[in-house]
């Protein structure tokens, strides 16, 4: 955090970020001051009219002052185009993973229990009335 000499740098570089800001996970940090973000996209699609969750991955420039790792939370930037796939840059860390599919797993699972337990009632109940009718 001391001193960055990142020419792309959005802080203390020259790059100036626009456009499109989303949060992402970072899921490959492994070539030097690049990394891979993958973000979840909601999509609507009318056919079915429904949503449909789809992800998508970007590369972004990964300045010294930021060094994002693998599995970290980052807020991604738009900005000129850096390299040949490279157009976005990492702004802000904002944490870990683990901690976010802590909070959402689950519920998840929680969801999926209840629709099971009704079910089986569901079941329970035509049960009872087919022993009823006997
Ligand atoms: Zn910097």
């Amino acid at each position: 955090m001391s001193q960055c000499n990142d020419k792309r740098c959005p802080v203390h570089g020259s790059l100036s970020v626009r456009g499109n800001l989303f949060t992402g996970t970072v899921v490959s940090a492994k070539p030097e001051k690049t990394v891979t973000v993958e973000m979840t996209v909601i999509q609507y699609v009318p056919k079915y009219e429904r949503y449909k969750k789809s992800k998508s991955r970007v590369y972004a420039h990964n300045p010294e002052c930021i060094n994002a790792k693998e599995n970290d939370i980052v807020k991604v930037a738009e900005t000129r185009k850096l390299s040949k796939t490279k157009n976005f840059v990492v702004i802000k860390v904002i944490g870990k993973k683990k901690i976010v599919e802590g909070e959402e797993e689950p519920i998840g699972r929680k969801h999926k229990a209840k629709e099971e337990k009704e079910r089986e009632e569901r079941q329970e109940d035509k049960k009872a009335k087919e022993e009823g009718a006997e």
